[in-house]
């Protein structure tokens, strides 16, 4: 008799599979990129997520997954790239990804601006002109 396999990366769905509303697959109630990253790197610590590295949720192969911390995480999923030891984000204006720390604002209890420096001085004077004119 053959025992029933799961395999993890090519699943869509099966009895006790599914899909959760944010695209994870889960199984058995647990997560299955969690799952598969424990499975190779034992226990996730509190506080850490296992991210897809391509952004596909379903994809989960190892290679794909990687364990961050949950700003990490956060950043990560707002648009943010890590390039040797800086995050740089992209600016919702321009369209050009920018360093964090130096070309963008910082505010207070929200994390940072979503327009880069240059654009979002740029919108400060436009407002401002609409409003002279
Ligand atoms: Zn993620
Ligand atoms: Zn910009």
């Amino acid at each position: 008799m053959q025992k029933p396999k799961v395999e993890y990366g090519k699943m869509t769905r099966s009895k006790r599979g599914c899909i959760t509303p944010k695209g994870y697959q889960k199984y058995q109630s647990k997560m299955v990129h969690r799952l598969i990253w424990e499975r190779y790197h034992g226990a996730i610590p509190p506080g850490y997520f296992v991210h897809h590295k391509d952004g596909n949720k379903k994809n989960n192969t190892l290679d794909n997954l990687a364990l961050v911390s949950k700003l990490t995480h956060k950043r990560l999923h707002s648009g943010c790239t890590l390039v040797n030891g800086v995050w740089f984000k992209l600016c919702k204006a321009c369209g050009i990804s920018k360093n964090t720390i130096t070309d963008f604002y910082k505010i207070k209890n929200k994390g940072i601006s979503t327009l880069c420096k240059q654009c979002y001085i740029k919108k400060v004077l436009e407002r401002r002109n609409e409003k002279i004119s």
